[in-house]
């Protein structure tokens, strides 16, 4: 059996091999490079795809948090809230625009932010929060859209990881994560389930004059070519990464579903074993396992387990294994060790597991096999 990874993007390339290679040569024989054809079409039929006004691609789901912030009229020490257990580039951008990183704890089992957490750090001074929906599903988004018309701040949705999932409101009404918030944000990391072969990302937004400000901003402020009416930047998706999305999008639906059967085959093998504990599902979103994280309930097995399935050959990642208030660069005395007891638990406990859409059941049996026989 050849070597195990967490993904294979090399299998997934090949199963559509002729389409990507016809759209990467279509760019080399057009030579626009930059914003090409490519990447006017890929921002309509993404779009289109989420039922969403506006779709502004971009250079990366960094630059994307960034462009979407910049979007919205902030001022320096404006106060963003965010998790304290997430991805580093949502702080990140925040402290580079000169804003004010508020953060949040998490619910241990969803691993996101709860509006009643929200709502505890909100001053006059909160403009945004960006909830991650971390792993593959959506953070509850209904109850932060009410507390963010009730205080008045925007809310900004870190969608890197969950792009392709649904949220249902209690009416019954749909939408795409992403596209709930004011400005949602997105990245084509080669590793997330809408992956280019390079970097890319897209800001959405629903709300005309902030998809007409982003699209702004990732094009150096400008509408109207040398007419730069705000300061922005230069954030693109080139049109070889357009090209590679075109051809992978029409799948998107299909690979969420292959990595959620690779989910649900880890859920019935862990059902019984009682040192572990299986994602658990947000009750109002799809979830599109970006990350089968399990948590092992005694922290002290966590690192031993990732050995033991090391010594077996079936890799394994900690996302993630340091919290935000604990990072370095991130440090504030307002913060000090033990401010977020349930992320910092997280940080000990979690494991993800190898998922991606071109799982073996053979390599399936041998992961579940390594995971049961850590306790036997
Ligand atoms: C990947 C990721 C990002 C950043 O995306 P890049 O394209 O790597 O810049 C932001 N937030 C979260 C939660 C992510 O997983």
């Amino acid at each position: 059996m050849s070597k195990i990874e967490m993904v294979d993007l090399k299998g997934q390339y090949l199963r559509i091999k002729e389409e990507v290679d016809r759209g990467i040569q279509e760019v080399i024989d057009g030579t626009t490079f930059i914003n090409g054809p490519q990447t006017k079409r890929f921002a309509v039929e993404f779009a289109d795809y989420l039922h969403v006004k506006h779709v502004v691609p971009c250079g990366n789901g960094t630059d994307a948090l960034q462009i979407a912030l910049m979007a919205l009229d902030l001022e320096p020490g404006d106060e963003i809230i965010v998790p304290a257990f997430t991805y580093v580039a949502t702080a990140e951008v925040i402290k580079l625009l000169g804003l004010h990183v508020v953060m949040a704890e998490v619910d241990p089992d969803t691993f996101m932010l709860t509006a009643e957490e929200i709502e505890k750090l909100v001053t006059p001074r909160t403009k945004v929060v960006i909830p991650v929906h971390l792993y593959g599903q959506s953070a509850p988004m209904e109850s932060i859209m009410a507390l963010s018309e009730k205080h008045g701040f925007y809310v900004v949705e870190d969608a890197a990881q969950s792009i392709g999932a649904v949220y249902t409101f209690a009416d019954g009404r749909t939408a795409h994560v992403g596209t709930i918030g004011h400005l949602g944000c997105t990245s084509f990391f080669p590793s997330k389930n809408l992956g280019c072969y390079g970097d890319g990302g897209a800001v959405m937004s629903n709300d005309e004059q902030l998809g007409e400000r982003a699209w702004r901003i990732a094009n150096h402020g400008q509408a109207k070519k040398y007419h730069h009416s705000l300061v922005g930047c230069n954030s693109r998706l080139d049109s070889i990464q357009a090209a590679v999305l075109l051809a992978k999008l029409p799948y998107l639906d299909s690979y969420c579903k292959a990595r959620a059967a690779v989910a649900q085959a880890y859920d019935t093998a862990f059902e019984d074993l009682e040192w572990l504990e299986v994602p658990k599902r947000c009750g109002n979103s799809t979830h599109v396992f970006h990350q089968y994280t399990i948590k092992v309930v005694a922290e002290e097995d966590r690192d031993l387990l990732k050995e033991h399935l090391q010594s077996l050959g079936i890799p394994s990642m900690v996302y993630y294994p340091i919290p935000l208030h604990q990072q370095e660069a991130f440090k504030d005395v307002r913060y000090p060790l033990g401010s977020f007891p349930i992320s910092e638990q997280l940080c000990k406990c979690v494991l993800s597991l190898p998922i991606h859409t071109e799982m073996k059941t053979e390599v399936l049996e041998v992961i579940i096999a390594g995971v049961k026989s850590f306790k036997l």
